[in-house]
């Protein structure tokens, strides 16, 4: 058989001219290379598309072809454990780069396996994708086992995610019956990464929660400083805290602050405090206690004790100074830092929001003054 010589040793290297004339010359070149199936189908190619798609296969093109009695043989390449007609899709994407929906349904993971083996990188990446979109509980043990085997690490983490949001269905499949008698490896594995990922979710879920409380006293902390200073619907700021003239509290505003739910509630239980008689008890009134500690939170993160008009502020201030040489509370400090901290991220989405407003609104004025 007459050998077709291609320069195959520089296609890799080269600009991809040689591989493009390659690919378009394969036509009119007699082919070089047999490829042979597993039901012995055998499959002409070229060796300089072959080896210009795959390091692996262009080193075996870099052997010498051994040839029997002198004449010319072809070079035979095997590629067996793979049903024939993925061989057949396989060899076709060296030629052409591209590969039909229909196939990657049906030939998927053993693209997956080939592209791995033959180090084809643009056909691995397509597989891992393609294989992802495919993953059902049925076949994830599988995939996430040959995924192992072709170092796909995205394609083992979205395996790794579905068993665990699909558990319950993928354990009576007999992909992990087979898993459990034979890579008990892997299947401790799995049951770890399902382990982790419950404790990370209710790490997230107490943070969450966390973030939420401190939000909410960031909020009343807010609400304070706004009812003793400017005064809202029932409280107002000149005396309020009276305990002889519950009458003055009440300040007539117009319009409820935004904060409202928060504020609202925050200025009953001023009210309350202004007039409990079990206040200072040491068996004391619960809702004494709660505003005696949101004064003090308030008091903690105030840097303007001097001018500040919330009640007790400044006795707190003083008594945490003293506090402070006494030895430090360290609950207490971190609440305050958590709480400053809610305080500082909404007043910075506060701000960003109005920036946002005010450029709508200047987009507004501008449209009106254009008669848009
Ligand atoms: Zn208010
Ligand atoms: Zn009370
Ligand atoms: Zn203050």
């Amino acid at each position: 058989m007459e050998a077709v010589f291609i320069p195959i040793t520089a296609t890799i290297e080269d600009d991809g001219f040689s591989l493009i004339t390659d690919k378009i010359s394969h036509n009119l070149t007699t082919s070089d290379v047999e490829i042979v199936t597993t039901g012995n189908r055998r499959i002409p190619v070229h060796s300089g598309v072959l080896a210009s798609a795959s390091p692996v296969l262009m080193n075996i093109m870099k052997k010498p072809v051994r040839r029997y009695r002198g004449c010319d043989s072809k070079r035979v390449i095997k590629i067996l454990g793979v049903p024939c007609d993925a061989v057949s899709v396989f060899i076709r994407f060296l030629y052409s780069s591209s590969l039909k929906e229909y196939e990657m349904d049906e030939y998927g993971i053993h693209l997956l396996a080939l592209s791995h083996v033959y180090m084809v990188t643009n056909l691995k990446q397509l597989c891992s994708k393609g294989v992802v979109e495919r993953l059902t509980a049925e076949n994830v043990v599988d995939v996430l086992q040959l995924a192992r085997l072709c170092d796909a690490p995205d394609l083992c983490l979205r395996s790794m995610r579905l068993i665990q949001s699909q558990f319950k269905t993928v354990e009576q499949t007999e992909g992990w019956k087979f898993l459990q008698e034979h890579d008990p490896l892997l299947e401790l594995d799995i049951l770890q990464f399902i382990d982790d990922a419950e404790s990370r979710k209710k790490r997230r879920r107490r943070h969450k929660r966390e973030q939420n409380l401190y939000m909410q006293l960031s909020e009343a902390m807010d609400c304070i400083e706004h009812i003793c200073t400017q005064g809202c619907t029932l409280v107002g700021p000149s005396n309020a805290i009276d305990n002889n003239n519950t009458k003055s509290m009440i300040v007539e505003k117009s319009k409820p602050c935004k904060a409202f739910s928060t504020c609202y509630g925050l200025q009953l239980l001023i009210r309350h405090f202004a007039v409990c008689k079990r206040r200072g008890n040491d068996k004391g009134c619960l809702r004494c206690k709660r505003m005696l500690q949101l004064l003090r939170l308030h008091s903690s993160i105030c840097d303007q004790p001097e001018s500040c008009r919330v009640p007790l502020c400044r006795q707190f201030k003083k008594r945490g100074e003293q506090d402070k040489k006494m030895g430090e509370d360290t609950n207490w400090k971190l609440l305050v830092r958590r709480v400053e901290s809610a305080k500082a991220m909404s007043s910075l989405c506060q701000s960003k929001k109005n920036k946002y407003e005010g450029k709508a609104e200047g987009i507004i004025r501008i449209r009106k003054e254009l008669g848009l």
